[in-house]
């Protein structure tokens, strides 16, 4: 069953990126939105200093070296792509393939609460009209710079954000350097957009093993999972795993039976917030932040 999620979580993404690069407009229903560059987050001076660079980058950012990402600190686990699970041994420690935790990853909170990934997009203001408890919202780099008013709508509500990398990357296919390029990007669009540095992290399709922590925890990221998926995302899909309604069946089950965990859910597109509306009003505004579930801070500096 995970195997195929990611499979065909990585189908709908290929899909979405093709539509970007062909098309280079605003697509709803992806995962990541090239905005418009008039209403860009502003490209910091600060980052011109550091990068040399003057706009942001596209889908693939460029890797800036970090003095203070220790390469000697990373262990030296096989790459690999989504699904293929036979690259490394077990010690790897891989979510996604493993089910594997480390002891510092976040997986489930004392209270059943929704997290949204993929976003900011133009759906995520419908959320916000509905969402009256402190939520969690892991962001997209690209979207973050492209969609700043929303951002901002995000943070003004006071919600929790966190990151999901600068564009939706599946980091174990990536090299050392190409997983540091996804974080470092995405915690400098959060910088400049919102004024703060993220604590947490959500890997994309929860591709993360001890490589990829090695990295993310030299920027002082921790990562957080999940233990209820709603595979809500399959729903825009030509093949969703689940109805509507057996989404919503499992969200009451949940409830009943144990009424704890972190809930996988997707702002990416008006049909996954249509449904996380749903969801919010099965389960109440009983729910906590990623960072209110752990007792932890909500950024590691906001300025
Ligand atoms: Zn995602």
């Amino acid at each position: 069953m995970h195997l195929l999620t990611v499979l065909l979580e990585a189908i709908l993404l290929e899909a979405s990126v093709q539509a970007v690069d062909i098309s280079a407009k605003k697509k709803s229903g992806g995962v990541a939105f090239i905005g418009d560059e008039l209403n860009q987050t502003p490209f910091p001076e600060w980052l011109t200093d550091f990068t040399g660079m003057t706009q942001w980058p596209g889908l693939v950012p460029p890797y800036i070296p970090l003095d203070f990402i220790d390469m000697d600190k990373i262990p030296d686990y096989n790459s690999y792509s989504q699904g293929v699970c036979d690259a490394n041994t077990r010690d790897a420690c891989s979510f996604d393939c493993d089910q594997c935790l480390a002891h510092d990853d976040i997986s489930t909170c004392r209270k059943l609460s929704q997290t949204f990934d993929d976003g900011p997009s133009p759906a995520t203001l419908k959320l916000l009209d509905y969402l009256h408890h402190k939520s969690t919202f892991f962001t997209l780099g690209i979207n973050s710079v492209n969609h700043p008013d929303i951002y901002h709508e995000i943070q003004d509500a006071g919600h929790l954000i966190g990151s999901h990398t600068w564009s939706h990357a599946y980091l174990p296919s990536l090299s050392n350097e190409d997983i540091i390029a996804q974080l470092e990007w995405s915690i400098w669009a959060m910088n400049a957009t919102g004024n703060h540095i993220p604590k947490w992290f959500r890997p994309p399709y929860g591709g993360i093993d001890n490589r990829v922590r090695a990295i993310s925890r030299q920027f002082g990221l921790q990562a957080v999972l999940w233990d209820h998926d709603t595979f809500d995302w399959s729903l825009v899909t030509n093949n969703p795993f689940k109805t509507e309604q057996e989404i919503y069946n499992d969200v009451a089950l949940w409830k009943l039976v144990e009424n704890r965990g972190l809930i996988l859910e997707h702002d990416g597109a008006r049909k996954t917030v249509d449904v996380a509306i749903n969801i919010l009003d099965l389960l109440g505004e009983d729910q906590l932040s990623v960072s209110e579930c752990v007792g932890g801070i909500d950024y590691i500096r906001e300025f």
